[in-house]
């Protein structure tokens, strides 16, 4: 198969062993620089470019989207949809999931756990949003956040007044959220590939640090996670639409909470700390799965 990896850097670890992978399985990987691909948008005929040449329609597309180049990369994934490539995850799927406060709202809906979580535009609002998370100490994230930055954790209602006052001052979309203590500073990262989770770990944050994200000094190690703990990652996976998820859970004394949806999960940390070949299982994934034309949503809201 022709497989385009949609990436900036072919020497990221997680480009590298989706080239590999797909080398060992006899396919065709070409690594495009989604920044430097542009649209032709006529009608019927979608096209990209790529350094003044039209690319011929890949079978799959494996998009690796920098959170900061969303909006752009998902159009860019749009358009090989509308061409008929196979996407190993929908751009539709990983706006939702750029997006923590939809994200959120669309797994509360299935009635899968969360911490609970608030979220106001108006400084009013403030006094019940802290009663409504069950009060200090209580987490404020900033929603476009990654790695670990922009979420910060208000140990006292003073705190947690002024730090929501400020951003709300400079106009950032913040969420209020409950702290889950019990949690430990550790989250359970569970990799999805396909309604099945493929390889677990966990990461424990730093002593003195809340934030276990490995880009934040966190480590990790194996885990074996609960069959609740396992029906709650993939259901989040699925509601989300993601064929390809690293489900991010935390051990909380009501059970499994979801704390994010990633659509783009690095494969280094847990390829190192489970052993497992991730890369090849995900080509694997498209091998069974890619048809054209099968896109769920073909790029629709
Ligand atoms: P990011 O997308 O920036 O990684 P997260 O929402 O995943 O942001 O938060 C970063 C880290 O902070 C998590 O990995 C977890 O260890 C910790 N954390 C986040 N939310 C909570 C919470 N509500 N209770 C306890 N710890 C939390």
């Amino acid at each position: 198969m022709k497989i385009a990896i949609l990436s900036r850097n072919k020497k990221l670890y997680s480009t590298r062993r989706l080239i590999e992978a797909c080398e060992q399985r006899g396919h065709e990987p070409v690594v495009l620089d989604v920044l430097r691909s542009y649209m032709e948008v006529v009608p019927s005929k979608p096209e990209v470019h790529f350094k003044g040449q039209t690319l011929e329609p890949f079978e799959a597309v494996i998009p690796r989207i920098g959170a900061s180049i969303t909006f752009y990369g998902t159009a860019v994934l749009r358009q090989f949809e509308m061409m008929g490539s196979f996407p190993l995850n929908e751009s539709v799927a990983i706006s939702r999931s750029r997006d923590k406060l939809r994200s959120l709202q669309l797994l509360s809906r299935k009635g899968v756990g969360l911490p609970s979580t608030g979220f106001a535009h108006h400084p009013d609002a403030i006094p019940d949003l802290i009663k409504m998370v069950g009060g200090a100490p209580l987490v404020i994230k900033l929603l476009e956040g990654t790695q670990g930055i922009g979420v910060v954790l208000a140990e006292t209602r003073k705190a947690a007044e002024s730090v929501i006052e400020a951003f709300m001052g400079l106009k950032a979309n913040i969420m209020v959220q409950e702290y889950i203590k019990e949690a430990g500073g550790a989250d359970i990262r569970c990799l999805v590939i396909g309604e099945k989770v493929v390889a677990t770990m966990k990461r424990q944050a730093l002593p003195g640090e809340f934030r276990s994200n490995l880009h934040r000094g966190g480590s990790a190690t194996l885990i074996k996670i609960t069959p609740a703990e396992r029906a709650t990652a993939v259901k989040a996976a699925k509601i989300m639409g993601l064929n390809v998820a690293g489900v991010d859970l935390l051990r909380s004394e009501r059970g499994p909470l979801v704390m994010e949806v990633n659509s783009s999960p690095g494969l280094e940390g847990i390829e190192v700390a489970t052993g497992k070949d991730i890369a090849g299982m995900i080509i694997e994934f498209i091998e069974k799965n890619a048809k054209p034309y099968k896109t769920r949503t073909k790029g629709k809201g």
